[in-house]
């Protein structure tokens, strides 16, 4: 169709609905039209979210996205799939089942920061419940966690009216110290967050000693203060890639995890899972029984209705990748990692940059690096000059006690392939003689 026709009709009214109808074509074209302008999915590697599916899941979630999986006594095949996701994500994090049998608690979500705000608030009323058994004011609430923690902790806190206690980060550590940590925490504490995955770094905070340090402030303080496990990122990448590392339900402290599906989880927005060691975890008076819509049903979620077809998706990874194919994903996407880590501290000399995430397994997948020295142009430069061939890499600041630092970060993702990492690398070669040689220019 030639874009020209009713372009007077149309432009006036698009904050406005209108009065007349479209033809299915010409609406569908209408946007299609304005989504030219979005990026390439595939050259950003600012987010997380996961960008590829198989065709076979997409086929499979179109026809099913009729369905709301609120609804059981409607839909009970996707309800019994979701429960199955949440047992099979459990025990990935080792929850501690009465019997091998036995059904995991947990929720499906829109993604982790719905699974967090819920973790928060079933900690927050743990917290409040013990305090009134025992006579104890309940008025002032605080939580401690990283000054890197996603905005969904700072949303958590504001809404539910919990004081935030920060630990700080500095110019060599960019993670949760687990000794200020707890040395933060009171009785008026309802949980201490670690993250598995900074979204900064991608490092792994240190969920056992702080399990331990916790455990020691516990007994001495005479408290029962929890962890929450923050791994939207690393949950489905630690298990498979550094299984070694015990950050889950088998340390004793750990309450509750979240992890979002749409990340290393490989479905598409938007889903997310909240897992709690057991039901004793969360309060009661969180679920609601509905007798509603012919069946009776427990919720917990802040959102009633939702399309089935995520969590199908997510299923569909689940089965169709299995321990060895998130293995084997997970431990390509380390390998890529780490090949632009090495090209990036290479480049220009060898000088140039350092590299703050972790390589080998010890981190996500993802590589963020900053310059070495002041120069005449600064990260944000950097990252417009691969705006220019298309690449989405952001720059952004990290907050330390010393002062902000200037950073940049890739994500390496699925859809991210070898080649088109090596095309990454030459065009931010590119980037860096042509920063290097207008510098030069400039300063005559
Ligand atoms: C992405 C992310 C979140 C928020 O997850 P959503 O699924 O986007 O809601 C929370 N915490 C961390 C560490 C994250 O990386």
């Amino acid at each position: 169709m030639y874009s020209s026709t009713h372009s007077e009709d149309i432009l006036p009214s698009l904050d406005e609905l209108r009065q007349e109808s479209l033809p299915a074509k010409e609406a569908a074209c209408f946007i299609q039209d304005d989504l030219l302008l979005d990026g390439n999915p595939a050259l950003n590697l600012a987010g997380f979210a996961n960008t590829f599916m198989e065709p076979e899941i997409e086929q499979l979630m179109t026809k099913n996205l009729p369905k709301n999986i609120t609804h059981v006594e409607a839909y009970p095949a996707s309800n019994a799939i979701e429960k199955r996701c949440i047992n099979i994500i459990a025990r990935l994090f080792n929850a501690p089942l009465e019997t091998p049998e036995s059904e995991a608690v947990g929720v499906s979500t829109l993604g982790s920061s719905e699974a967090i705000i819920l973790a928060v608030l079933a900690a927050k009323r743990r917290w409040q419940y013990s305090r009134e058994r025992n006579d104890q004011p309940y008025g002032k609430p605080n939580m401690i966690m990283s000054s890197t923690v996603h905005v969904c902790w700072k949303k958590a806190a504001r809404y539910l009216d919990i004081e935030q206690r920060y630990t700080t980060c500095s110019q060599e550590r960019y993670t949760l110290d687990p000794h200020e940590a707890v040395s933060l925490v009171d009785e008026d504490t309802i949980l201490v967050c670690a993250i598995l995955g900074s979204s900064y770094t991608g490092e792994y905070e240190n969920v056992a000693l702080l399990d331990q340090l916790l455990q020691e402030k516990n007994k001495e303080k005479n408290l029962s203060v929890g962890i929450h496990v923050d791994a939207a990122s690393g949950g489905f990448v630690a298990p498979f890639i550094c299984p070694e590392l015990i950050w889950d339900f088998r340390l004793p402290l750990v309450n509750s995890i979240n992890v979002s599906g749409h990340k290393y989880g490989l479905t598409y927005a938007a889903v997310g899972w909240g897992i709690w060691r057991s039901r004793g975890y969360l309060p009661s008076d969180l679920l609601f029984t509905l007798n509603y819509c012919g069946s009776v049903q427990t919720t917990c979620t802040l959102n009633f209705s939702k399309s089935a077809v995520h969590v199908l998706g997510q299923y569909y990874q689940l089965i169709r990748l299995g321990r060895y194919g998130y293995c084997e994903i997970m431990t390509s996407l380390t390998k890529i990692a780490a090949y632009l880590t090495s090209s990036i501290q290479e480049m220009s000399g060898g000088d140039k940059f350092v590299v703050m995430s972790r390589g080998q397994g010890q981190g996500l997948p993802i590589v963020a690096w900053r310059l070495r020295h002041s120069e005449r142009y600064d990260e944000y430069d950097i990252a417009r000059q691969l705006r220019l061939k298309g690449w989405i890499v952001p720059a952004f600041t990290l907050e330390t006690e010393s002062g902000e630092l200037k950073m940049l970060r890739v994500i390496i993702r699925v859809d991210l392939g070898w080649r088109r990492c090596a095309q990454l690398v030459q065009h931010l070669q590119s980037a860096m003689e042509s920063l290097d040689q207008r510098a030069d220019f400039a300063s005559g």
